[in-house]
Parts: C-alpha cells; structure tokens; sequence
C-alpha cells in the first residue's frame, strides 16, 4: 500500500508539495479554509499593521489568490545565515520545474532570466551606473491560483489538527470539519499552514512528542516597502527607463529594480513606477496601493474617493486597465527594504493571529542611507528629483513577505535541520513562507517552491 503523506494547509507551498508527491503518496491535505472562495483572518496588532490591506488568507490556494506571481531568484550570495544559503544553492537546482508550477510560460526559467537579467543590465547601463547592480521579476501574463492534485484527499474548514505518536514517529492524524471527526494513518507530517499558522500548528503537533516548539512563532521578518520619491528623467534615458520599469516579453514580462546595499550591509531595491505628478504625497502613495491591492466590491468602494482624480491614480487605473503605459518622464521610486532582525514575533488565539510587527530606527537609518545613495547615483542623471529625506515607518508597508517565524539551522535550539525536519522526530516537516531565515528584497514564492522541491526529493528518498 502507497505511503500516506498528511500536508497541513493548501496554500503555494502545500500545493506545489502535493503535486510533486502525489505519484509516490496518497496524499491528504488538509486546509483552514473553505473549498471554495477565501476568507480573512482576524488579526490584531500590538505596534505597526502590516498595510491597509489583506496580505494573507485562507482558502484552496491560500495567498495564491492574491499574489501578483512574479517570479525572482533569491541570490544565495545576498544571504548572510551559511545554513540557509546552502539551502539555497542547494534547491537552485528546482527553479525551473518551480518557475513552471507557478505558470512560467517558458521551457527553462533559469535560462530565460539569465537572458532577461542581460537585458536589463544593458538598459540599466543605458541610464547610469548603479553600484550594487540591478534585478528583475518576471510575470506570467497567465496566472490562477494554485490547487493541489484531484488525486489528493482534501479537507477543507479543518480544526482541531491532532496527532497519534510512537517514539520519534507520528503515526495518526485526526482533525474535525463541520461534518465531524476524521482520522487517517500517516508515514509523513509537512506543515505548510504560512509564516502566521505554521507556529500555532507545530504547538498542537509537538505537545505530544513532548517537544517545546520554542521559538517558533517568536520573530517574523518582512519586506517594509513604500513609495519614498519621484524622478523626472530627461528624454535621452527616457526609452531606457520605460523598458526598465517594465519590459514586455509576449507572455511574460519583467518589471525590474536598482539593487541598493547600506554600509551594514542590508539589501534593499528601487522601482519605478511611471506617474504623471512630481508630487511626493503619503496619502495619494497608500490610496494607490489600497486601490491596487483591494479586489471585488472593496475596490468598488475604495474608487469612491476624490483621490481617485487624483493624475498619479488615473495614470495607474489607464494603466492597469488597457495594459497601455501613459507616456511619461516621471517615475515615483518603489522602496523595498531587508528585514534581519527577528524582532517581535505571531501568536495564535483560537482565529485571531496577533502580529507583532515594527521596523526599528537601525533599519529606518539602513533604509534612509540606501534611498540617498540611490537619488546620488541619479543626481547627474534626472532633470529633477524629490525625495522624503526623513523616513519614518509611516511611509513603509508590508511587502506581504511574511517570513521567519520558524528557525532552522545546525544549533540544538533550531526547530528545523537544515531538511526542514523537526528536530527529534522522525516524520514531522515544515515547509512554507515560516522558513525563509533572510529575503534580501526578494520576493519569496518561487524560493518557497523551490525549497518544496527539495523537500518532496528528500520525502521520497
Ligand atoms: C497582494 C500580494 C501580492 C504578492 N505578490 C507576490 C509576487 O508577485 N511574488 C511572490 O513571490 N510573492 C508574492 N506574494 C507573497 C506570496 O503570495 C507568499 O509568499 C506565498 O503565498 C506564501 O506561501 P505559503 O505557502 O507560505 O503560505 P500561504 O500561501 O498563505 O498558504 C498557507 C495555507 O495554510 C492554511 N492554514 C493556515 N493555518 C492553518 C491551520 N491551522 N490548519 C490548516 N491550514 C492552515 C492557510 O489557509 C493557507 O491556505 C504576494 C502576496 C500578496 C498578499
């Protein structure tokens, strides 16, 4: 009889591990939310929100249904944690059947980003110099949620997820929907329930092995990320800069970014989005991305307000909506920062996740220092410039790469080996947006893919 591999939550990382196991397994999946459609978590926060909108939820696909799927190597090299930069080089190997398990169109990811990132360089040099170099995301035009396989057992508005142990080995899953009470046998546990359900399911799990799953759910990174400026470029760089801001591939395109380094050596990046006014207003900056990442009647709703005259909006909705780019000179300038301090942490109360988020004066001045270095580079270049020389966390939001609530490493007091393991059992796994030890400005989906990759390589080994 086929293995039985239990995989608690359906979200990017449960999905792409219950297709890569499902021919070796009988795989049961079992997921928080509905069968249909998504549901939000209730959230409180004791320091800083994450945005002002939902950067989560529940549901067959999890964030999938609300992620933008671009696709962005995270560079072992900007990683300074040696277990998880071996991680990386190690799951480098999965990025191309990673990329095309998240609708990348191409044959070979890794080939076509090797081109892409040339072309960019090549653009990038037809602007300025840029110190710490430039990257590149690439977006599927073509994108859905993820599902995990028809030949997968799901449960859907799953509680109460227990297990049965013998020695190092868990042996029996039992959980409860609104039908009833269901178990199954199971040779295998990965819990992939994100970087906010992930500590709370390891509580339940591990009280039985005796396990204090200790540090798990006790410091999260992020990516802060706001728009801190605008540039006007003269009409010798102006192609350079349209292209680089965003380059159109037929089925996929590439929305690239200045690598930006601090003197301590955080990473962070600059975008730019193309807009009409000079105008560096925080107001018009969180209704643009209220607007861009609402979906349904709430961005009916949010369209009512007067800002939406406003010509940075129009410029964005004309955008958006034809897929044209207005012509324009005038970028606004997309900060996104590095978190490595684990400070603050998540903690789950029967629905509610508490979130303790906050990004320190040390990052703030990190921050700061790289956004200058960048309008430096630029001073020579742009007609004109405007920057928000004193950043505050006001200006900054969550990137939604919520990351690190689980430790992994080689020291006894790390949950996780570096095989994403439990430490001290035998069959307990994890493996989602909770094990991302550092991100540089990288967002995190096809790395989570790549690591399942691996993972489902090891399980079946
Ligand atoms: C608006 C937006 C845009 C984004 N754009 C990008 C992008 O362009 N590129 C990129 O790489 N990343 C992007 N991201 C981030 C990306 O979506 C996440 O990093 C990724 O989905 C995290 O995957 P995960 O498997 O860790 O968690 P999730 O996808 O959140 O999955 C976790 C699953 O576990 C379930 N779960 C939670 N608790 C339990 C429990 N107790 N029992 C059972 N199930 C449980 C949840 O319901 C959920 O289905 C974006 C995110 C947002 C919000």
């Amino acid at each position: 009889m086929a293995r039985r591999c239990v995989i608690v939550g359906a979200g990017l990382a449960g999905c792409v591990l219950a297709n890569a196991l499902s021919d070796d397994f009988e795989v049961t999946v079992l997921e928080l939310g509905p069968a249909r459609g998504i549901t939000y978590p209730r959230l409180a926060f004791p320091r800083k929100t994450l945005g002002v909108v939902n950067t989560f939820c529940h549901g067959r696909g999890g964030t999938s249904n609300l992620w933008h799927n671009g696709l962005i190597p995270l560079r072992p090299d900007d990683v300074g944690d040696a277990t998880f930069k071996a991680m990386l080089e190690d799951a480098a190997r999965y990025a191309d059947r990673a990329a095309a398990m998240l609708h990348f169109p191409g044959e070979s990811y890794s080939r076509s980003f090797a081109g892409l990132l040339n072309d960019v360089e090549s653009l990038a040099a037809g602007i300025g110099t840029f110190a710490d170099g430039v990257d590149t995301l690439v977006y599927p035009k073509h994108t859905t949620p993820l599902s995990p396989p028809s030949s997968a057992e799901c449960a859907f508005d799953v509680r109460s997820i227990r297990v049965e142990t013998s020695g190092e080995r868990i042996t029996r899953v039992s959980w409860s929907t609104p039908e009833g009470d269901h178990s199954a046998d199971a040779d295998l546990l990965v819990v992939s329930a994100g970087a906010f359900g992930t500590p709370g399911v390891l509580t339940d799990v591990l009280e039985p092995f005796g396990i204090d799953p200790g540090k798990a759910g006790s410091g999260f990174i992020d990516h802060p990320m706001g728009f801190v400026g605008k540039l006007r470029f003269p009409k010798s760089v102006a192609d350079s800069v349209a292209q680089f801001g965003l380059l159109d591939r037929g089925d996929h395109e590439c929305r690239s970014m200045i690598r930006l380094r601090s003197d301590d050596g955080l990473l962070g990046c600059a975008y730019f989005r193309p807009c009409l006014s000079m105008n560096n207003d925080l107001s018009i900056y969180k209704y643009k991305s209220l607007l861009g990442a609402s979906s349904g009647r709430k961005r009916l709703r949010n369209a009512l307000s007067p800002r939406i005259l406003h010509p940075d909006i129009v410029s964005e909705i004309v955008s958006h909506t034809t897929g044209l780019q207005i012509p324009t000179r005038t970028y606004s300038v997309l900060f996104m920062g590095e978190q490595r301090e684990r400070v603050g942490g998540v903690h789950t109360d029967g629905d509610t996740h508490t979130i303790d988020w906050g990004i320190s004066d040390a990052e703030l001045g990190a921050y700061s220092s790289m956004i200058d270095g960048l309008f430096n580079q630029l001073a020579d270049v742009a007609e004109t410039a405007t920057v928000t020389r004193d950043l505050t966390d006001e200006w900054l939001w969550s990137g939604a790469h919520h990351s690190g609530t689980v430790t992994v490493g080689d020291a006894d007091s790390d949950l996780l080996t570096a095989d994403l393991q439990v430490r001290n059992t035998a069959n307990v796994f994890v493996c989602d947006a909770s094990v991302i030890q550092e991100h540089s400005y990288a967002n995190t989906g096809l790395t989570i893919a790549q690591l399942a990759l691996r993972l489902a390589d090891a399980l079946r080994r």
